[in-house]
């Protein structure tokens, strides 16, 4: 597992030099860096009341649901199918997450597979960590979504609405918010649990293509990463999800949680979602680096690394 384990470290990570089209825009993302300061003092000033503390836990958890489920697994991947409805339900779940839409989230994502941990690659962490963390998504050049990678699903006007609408869609979260848990239900059950939600969504960009494990042959640097899988529902196994993207299932083994599958799996027994893909066992038994293969993904972010400092030195 020597090839497995190996770990570059954060600091020597940053082997390319973004474009010049590429960096954040403070000005625009002033109201990002705001809704944190406001999810902080408005819970120091309102507390956290019983009902607000169970919000927080429904809107951190209820709705990553919607992105691994929904924006990730079904609108990127296609990994299983579904009806029209429970499509647009996915959306509509998707929006309340204050993560834009699912064309601007699922077709970002597309490209983040085909050019991965490459200078194509959206928010490769070879790009700098805090870049593929958040940076990316301040930076004015990815502001729109893709559509020409997301024909499939641009072409439903009800996703177009949502996609059009999705800050309000947002900003009625909030009020429901408000609603049921007062000011506490606002800042703590909304605000503070959306900054979550946000961070915790984040993390597989970041950490989860730095800290973790390798088991197969990808030629990228995604990471097994236990602790992710169990904070975003089963989406840290994402050295298995590059391996196999179009796969429903990304915890590959019994021990491997993910909470996103059995719930789809769920779903299936009464046909709301159909067609799961998962992998084969010849495919979940093949292209190991523990048997001896190259670690493609790792070799070739060593080499890019070490191009870049030679070009510098
Ligand atoms: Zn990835
Ligand atoms: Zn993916």
């Amino acid at each position: 597992m020597d090839h497995a384990s190996s770990t570059l470290t954060t600091s020597s990570r940053t082997a390319f030099e973004r474009p010049t089209d590429e960096k954040v825009n403070w000005v625009s993302s002033l109201p990002f860096l705001a809704f944190h300061v406001v999810a902080v003092v408005g819970t120091i000033v309102f507390g956290i009341t019983p009902i607000a503390l169970a919000m927080f836990v429904v809107m951190v958890w209820g709705r990553i649901w919607f992105i691994t489920a929904g924006y990730h697994r079904y609108f990127a991947h296609r990994s299983y199918r579904t009806n029209r409805a429970f499509q647009l339900f996915l959306a509509v779940g998707g929006v309340m997450c204050v993560q834009k839409g699912p064309l601007w989230w699922a077709g970002h994502h597309r490209e983040h597979h085909r050019n991965s941990d490459t200078e194509g690659d959206v928010h490769s962490p070879l790009k700098g960590f805090w870049w593929s963390h958040v940076g990316w998504i301040l930076c004015d050049k990815f502001a729109e979504p893709p559509l020409e990678r997301i024909k499939d699903f641009a072409k439903y006007p009800e996703l177009r609405f949502v996609e059009k609408w999705n800050g309000t869609f947002a900003w009625l979260t909030a009020v429901l918010c408000f609603l049921i848990g007062g000011w506490s239900g606002l800042f703590f059950g909304f605000f503070m649990s959306t900054v979550v939600l946000w961070h915790n969504t984040f993390l597989v960009n970041s950490f989860a293509h730095v800290f973790g494990r390798r088991r197969y042959v990808t030629d990228d640097t995604s990471r097994n990463n236990f602790l992710i899988a169990l904070t975003t529902l089963g989406e840290g196994w994402h050295n298995n999800h590059h391996y196999y993207q179009a796969s429903a299932r990304n915890g590959f083994f019994w021990w491997e949680i993910d909470l996103t599958y059995q719930t789809l799996r769920v779903l299936s027994w009464f046909n709301i979602v159909r067609d799961l893909k998962v992998p084969s066992a010849e495919m979940l038994a093949s292209n190991r680096i523990a048997d001896g293969n190259l670690d493609v993904g790792m070799a070739r972010a060593e080499r890019v690394r070490a191009e870049a400092a030679s070009v510098k030195a």
